[in-house]
């Protein structure tokens, strides 16, 4: 059947990539279909329920800076929340919660029904309508034929997706769910570059089999709670609850070797490789032998439920092993499993393949997104899906790509990344992937990408709003601090030395004192008995907006020299980094560069000089000798 409705942009596979794509299209008025496989499992957590952590939380502050939705989501849902690296600089401290999953999924699922211009159909997409070299729609397993003029694909770990628990294997989506087999032998056919990955997860636990006397609480920050989105609060929060820590051990260790013999990973049963930086237990105990134990977190699920997910030992070993080994860790001795741990193999798709608006280069109006890209983990899923959806929108408005720089957003270092370097193993966010990232940091999101995401048509009028009074807030406060003078005459050495740590020789104004380490707002506020404060700015003055400013003036004052340092390499480099490629440019005959490098660009045939510069193997020589095979080509 033809369903009588035309879409402008459909989006298959409803988790997190999937939904922050179907809400972004919507949200810029583009008449959205999300098709996925149930609608019981809207934005449902595959692993762990957290979210955040350091660079990926950045992630998270960046989807909510553009309207998106996993941010509030978590701050209705969150059971525990932290800051992490809060003793460090700004640029590194990240916010990570644990959260209920039945209020994550529900909080998702709220938002999606409500989102005006969104449609939700539960059906698998077995296949994708192409016509010449362009998508024109979906088909369904009950060959229900829905027709867009976009289509963003979402599946994760869906495609030819293979469950290991031990020898034993079997198809599946994730534990519970169907594979999607049909889509993955389809996508091959039309030749996209496409490879395996694996990933897993631990056994889950029965917490009223686990004796948390033993374990060590791990209470989350509770004076104040951190709040993830930049329209959220802590009143918003649940009940707030604790983790618990025990720990692997020789015995446990043991037991693990004992099981090698029959894990899938050591006897080549999975041939994807698993993200390096999330290993299995077994990988941990293979690769680090003299080391005599690892931390082990018990992470509640939820308020509602008793089960727990022991963060540390995933793994695929066989059932028997993972019963043993849970039971040999301290406070785990009677443990039940609810659940065994399992490793998943899955098809991902090579994102050198695809434009930098996500857009595979080979079938126009196709865009993919999330795990499909070879990423790992929920939010670099969520914000690959907000920016394939909102370049879906504007394919469809007939505008041009947005393309954030890798010096704008964790986002634009995302994308620039998979697009040029593509992966190897899954990949995951880290501050260390991001060479400016004193200005792109998590408390900046906001004033970084609202305004842009307003332009966009992403941003609604409640958040434009409250943004729009924080900016006014900050510009108005600096300008202030800037106008305020002290001087050896009006400020007492006494006051002076309490408040700045030391007596002023010469004139300076608030905003040059800001500037010096150890010397907060706060004080600044109480110099003289406030002789300098102005009824303006108390706190109750700019409301609940009080800490956000007072936090981006601070910032904005201790790293401002860093901060203009970076600015000028960001202009240095931009020159260059923008400048297109000419897309019928001959690379196999420009003599002067290597044949390798000639056929890694003729392969991967970048848009930018920027992008041509961080394919792995090209060097800044070849860098510049096409620059000048450009220059004489004009
Ligand atoms: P998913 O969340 O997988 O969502 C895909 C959606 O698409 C689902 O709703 C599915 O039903 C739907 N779908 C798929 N195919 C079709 C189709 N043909 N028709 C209709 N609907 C379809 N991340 C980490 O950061 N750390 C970890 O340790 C970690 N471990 C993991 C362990 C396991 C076992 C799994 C399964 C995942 C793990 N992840 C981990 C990854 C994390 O779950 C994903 O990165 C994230 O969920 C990806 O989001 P996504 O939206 O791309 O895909």
């Amino acid at each position: 059947m033809l369903y009588p409705q035309s879409f402008d942009v459909i989006v298959v596979g409803g988790g997190h990539a999937g939904t922050e794509a179907a809400l972004a299209s919507a949200r810029m008025g583009c008449k959205t279909l999300l098709l996925t496989h149930n609608i019981e499992t809207l934005g449902q957590m595959s692993c762990n329920p957290s979210i955040g952590g350091i660079g990926k939380g950045h992630l998270v502050k960046e989807v909510d800076a553009l309207g998106g939705a996993m941010a509030i989501a978590t701050d209705e849902a969150g059971i525990q929340f932290k800051i992490l690296n809060g003793s460090k600089g700004p640029a590194v401290r990240a916010t990570r919660a644990q959260a209920d999953r039945v209020l994550y999924k529900a909080a998702i699922r709220q938002r999606l029904e409500n989102q005006p211009n969104l449609t939700i159909f539960q059906q698998a997409v077995d296949d994708l309508m192409i016509e010449g070299d362009r998508v024109t729609g979906a088909v369904t397993q009950v060959g229900i034929r829905f027709t867009a003029r976009a289509v963003v694909l979402t599946a994760g770990t869906f495609l030819d997706g293979r469950i290991h628990v031990g020898l034993n294997n079997y198809q599946a989506g994730r534990a519970g769910d169907p594979p999607a087999i049909s889509l993955s032998a389809r996508l091959k056919e039309l030749k996209l570059p496409q490879a395996r990955l694996k990933t897993g997860t631990p056994p889950r636990l029965d917490g009223r089999t686990i004796d948390f006397s033993k374990c060590e609480e791990q209470p989350g920050d509770l004076d104040p709670v951190p709040v993830f989105s930049f329209m959220g609060n802590a009143a918003m929060h649940p009940r707030q609850v604790s983790c618990w820590v025990t720990h692997t051990n020789a015995r446990t260790h043991e037991i693990i070797r004992s099981g090698f013999d029959r894990s899938p990973m050591f006897t080549g049963k999975i041939e994807g490789v698993g993200p390096r930086y999330c290993p299995s237990v077994e990988d941990k105990v293979n690769r680090f032998a003299d080391k005599e134990s690892h931390q082990i977190f018990l992470e509640p699920e939820g308020l509602t439920t008793n089960e727990y997910y022991p963060n540390g030992i995933s793994t695929s070993l066989p059932f028997d092993i993972q019963y043993e080994l849970v039971r040999s860790m301290a406070g785990l001795e009677n443990a039940h499993i609810l659940r065994p741990g399992y490793a998943i193999e899955y098809d991902y798709f090579d994102p050198r393949s695809l434009k930098a608006s996500f857009e595979t280069k080979s079938i126009a109006g196709l865009f993919f997104a999330g795990q499909i890209n070879g990423t790992t983990g929920y939010e670099e899923a969520a914000a690959q899906g907000l920016f394939a959806g909102l370049n879906a929108a504007l394919l469809c408005r007939d505008e041009a790509a947005w393309l954030p720089r890798r010096d704008e957003a964790y986002l634009g270092v995302l994308v620039d990344d998979l697009i040029s370097k593509g992966v190897t193993e899954p990949y995951r966010m880290f501050t260390s992937r991001a060479e400016f990232r004193l200005q792109l940091r998590e408390d900046n999101a906001d004033m970084r990408l609202t305004e842009t995401g307003r332009k966009l048509g992403l941003i609604d009028d409640a958040r434009w709003a409250a943004f729009s009074r924080k900016q006014d807030a900050v510009s108005r406060e600096t300008e202030r601090l800037r106008s305020i003078w002290v001087s050896p005459r009006n400020l007492a050495d006494a006051e002076s030395e309490r408040v700045l740590g030391k007596a002023i020789d010469h004139e300076y104004n608030l905003a040059d004192l800001l500037r010096r380490p150890g010397v907060s707002y706060a004080a600044l506020m109480s110099l003289d008995e406030g002789k300098f404060a102005d009824a303006d700015v108390s706190p109750a003055a700019l409301g609940e907006l009080f800490d956000p400013v007072v936090e981006q003036l601070e910032i904005a004052a201790k790293y401002s020299g860093y901060i203009e340092r970076q600015k000028g390499e960001v202009e240095r480099s931009a020159h260059y980094e923008n400048l297109r490629l000419p897309a019928d440019l001959d690379y196999l005959s420009i003599p002067a560069l290597s044949i390798e490098i000639r056929q890694k660009l003729d392969k991967q045939r970048p848009e930018t000089l920027g992008l041509a510069s961080r394919i792995s193997g090209v060097t800044p020589a070849a860098i510049s000798l096409l620059l000048v095979h450009l220059k004489k080509r004009r």
